[in-house]
């Protein structure tokens, strides 16, 4: 089975869309959360993503906009962002966000596979560093574990002995990249296809993967999108200029 993977979306159109004209073919998409927040297309976004597939997990950002979670333990930014998006929303897509599942979630034919936001331990952990890694890459089942949330793209992958981590190493700063991770059996994986919406590991390019069953290789994706169009509907909505001016920085 060929599955593409999209994160952290954050209501970025122009990033989704130039992730789906560059996605290889894929059989099923799986939407690892926060697909609304920061960005200004959260309707565009939620009709786009809904017409992908069923298989949706929340994020912290979907929580909150629906009120499923206290704006309180938001940054002043990020609560003014689901503010806006709460008013933006219709009222059928707030109703879609309310009811997306908490992960982990799997999907019936891919065994040993599951889908998270932020870990199979807690949906509202970081993983960011291998000491971050080590207590939900060795409790959970599933021996393979789709992540988010932190909007860094790259792998953890453990053995009996060692916990590594991996980042896509990539050539240019500005076109379409690809860099290929291929799991080996009987070791254990943390995955994260990046964020398609606000990447935060200083490469500006919207960030997914695709992962093949069959062949146990993990596809990181890097695309170039339309920056602009995505900062002038952040300023066109009053929303604040820093969701903008990160976009271009890629933090
Ligand atoms: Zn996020």
């Amino acid at each position: 089975m060929r599955v593409l993977l999209l994160s952290d979306i954050h209501s970025n159109l122009e990033a989704l869309e130039a992730c789906l004209a560059a996605a290889p073919a894929y059989d099923v998409v799986v939407n690892l959360g926060d697909i609304v927040g920061y960005c200004a297309s959260p309707n565009e976004v939620i009709t786009r993503s809904r017409a992908l597939g069923k298989h949706f997990i929340r994020g912290n950002h979907d929580r909150a906009v629906c009120g499923l979670m206290d704006l309180k333990d938001f940054n002043p930014i990020a609560a003014l962002a689901a503010e806006w998006t709460r008013d933006q929303l219709t009222p059928e897509n707030l109703e879609w966000l309310r009811a997306l599942p908490q992960g982990p979630i799997q999907i019936d034919e891919l065994g040993g596979v599951q889908f998270v936001h932020g870990s199979p331990v807690d949906e509202d952990d970081y993983v960011v560093t291998v000491q971050d890694a080590v207590e939900p890459i060795m409790v959970t089942e599933a021996p393979v574990t789709f992540f988010g949330h932190t909007h860094l793209q790259g792998s953890f992958a453990a053995n009996d002995t060692h916990l590594d981590s991996y980042r896509p190493a990539y050539k240019t700063v500005g076109q379409s990249e690809v860099s290929e991770f291929p799991l080996k059996k009987g070791q254990r994986y943390l995955v994260n296809p990046g964020s398609v919406g606000q990447p935060r590991d200083g490469d500006w390019r919207s960030g997914f993967a695709a992962f093949d069953s069959e062949s146990g290789i993990v596809t990181f994706h890097r695309v170039p999108y339309n920056l602009k169009s995505a900062q002038d509907r952040i300023f066109a909505a009053n929303l604040p200029q820093r969701l903008a001016t990160r976009l271009a920085a890629g933090r």
